[in-house]
């Protein structure tokens, strides 16, 4: 069998954690397993090489931060090897550059486009375990890139898909998917399975054990993925196109995103063009947008408001304003504290009733929802973000604690 083992940068953060994970990794090979693993970069690595950059340079150009970022994930892979070896196992570790792993131009957030599967074949019959670094790729100009935060992720669905593995395990500091963030909600429960598409609505909208281009990428190629534990052993959770399901789950999960911010475009003139004109200008700046809402408003004109990423706050603004006196709107505002919070299942469809136990549930707790969103799997809702570790809790309360 052909095993690829993701272990994640709090699984691999000291020279402790480093043997556990070699322990895991010796006895899946010696079961007789090929075994390729992707490691992240220690712990805090990435953020203290982010941290590190911006006290030399508000403005680095993404080519030398990506370049900076790479060095977390080589480092993780040598000292494993190194690890692997003082325990007398065949290993290589290998970066992207080495197994032409080839993304496209975005630094920062690259899209991988073609693993060279032939190195690897070569180790893997030579029977060595291969370790492969994470989050990174080179692109067409020869350069390093990086796949965006939580990137080894879909590293490793990507290796697992170009292979033909056959299991892909996401090992982490949890012992799998739970109903919400175990860390938040201590009455979260563990799930056996869920499937490729409520499990990307809740990495898109803020649950971070997997990234969600990783699930895409997994759907897209029919790789079956486990989350599990690498310090607890316990069944995790299967990841999957269809799931069985208790009757009675009326929701999956629930997603909390306090990285994002509501954009307002205030007295949008009343007429045609001017909605696609302003999200025209957003997304020509490369900016990806959620929950569109127009109030329909006083003599002639109307308010939209939208939420983006709070990374992209700025970059919005400035769109906006490069448009503004063409398009004729008053004002744009932004507010950087709010919270989305999601709800997600796929049982959503079949069961009327579920947005009004979700808004029971803010209403019990008086917390007031600023915007709403709905579709086929997921109901959205923006609050303030002083509430939202309150108003998870009692939409967990509502579906799963009684
Ligand atoms: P890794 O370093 O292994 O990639 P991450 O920190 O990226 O791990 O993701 C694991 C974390 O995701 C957990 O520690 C947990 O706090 C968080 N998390 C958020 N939502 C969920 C959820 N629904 N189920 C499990 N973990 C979740
Ligand atoms: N080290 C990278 C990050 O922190 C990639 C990963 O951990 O998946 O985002
Ligand atoms: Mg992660």
């Amino acid at each position: 069998m052909l095993i690829v083992q993701k272990f994640g940068g709090s699984s691999v953060a000291d020279v402790k954690r480093i043997k556990n994970v070699a322990g895991i990794i010796a006895e899946t090979f010696l079961e007789g397993n090929d075994v390729m693993v992707v490691l992240s970069a220690q712990g805090d690595t990435t953020d203290d090489l982010l941290a590190k950059a911006a006290e030399l340079n508000q403005n680095p150009s993404k080519r030398e931060l990506d370049m900076l970022l790479t060095t977390g994930e080589q480092q993780s892979i040598a000292l494993m090897a190194i690890c692997l070896e003082s325990m007398g196992l065949p290993v290589v570790s290998l970066t992207a550059w080495q197994i032409g792993l080839g993304t496209n131009a975005e630094y920062g957030s690259a899209r991988i486009r073609r693993i060279d599967t032939e190195r690897l074949r070569r180790e893997l019959d030579k029977k060595r375990i291969v370790l492969v670094a994470g989050f990174q790729g080179v692109n067409k100009f020869g350069d390093y890139t990086t796949l965006g935060r939580g990137g080894s992720d879909t590293t490793a669905v990507a290796l697992a898909a170009a292979l033909h593995a056959d299991r892909c395990q996401i090992f982490t500091d949890v012992e799998g998917v739970y109903t919400a963030d175990p860390r938040k909600v201590p009455g979260a429960l563990k799930l056996g399975e869920i499937t490729y598409d409520e499990m990307m609505e809740l990495a898109s909208m803020g649950a971070q054990v997997l990234m969600n281009r990783s699930v895409q990428l997994a759907k897209r190629y029919g790789v079956e993925l486990e989350v599990l534990s690498s310090l607890v052993r316990a069944p995790g959770t299967k990841v999957k196109e269809v799931v069985k399901r208790m009757e009675e789950m009326k929701i999956t999960g629930i997603a909390k995103d306090e990285n994002v911010a509501r954009v307002t475009v205030l007295e949008v003139p009343d007429k045609p063009g001017s909605a696609f004109r302003i999200l025209n200008a957003v997304s020509r700046a490369g900016i990806n947008i959620d929950m569109i809402i127009q109030a329909n408003g006083r003599g002639g004109a109307n308010d939209i408001s939208f939420v983006v990423a709070q990374s992209d706050a700025e970059a919005v603004e400035k769109a906006l304003r490069g448009v503004q006196s063409a398009i004729g709107f008053a004002e744009v505002g932004l507010d950087k504290s709010i919270a989305r919070i999601s709800v997600v299942g796929a049982a959503m469809m079949s069961s009327v009733g579920i947005a009004s136990l979700v808004f029971e549930a803010l209403n019990d707790e008086h917390i007031n929802i600023q915007m709403i969103n709905t579709s086929e799997i997921k109901i959205s809702i923006v609050i303030d973000a002083a509430y939202a570790d309150r108003a998870v809790a009692a939409i967990h309360r509502k579906f799963f604690e009684n």
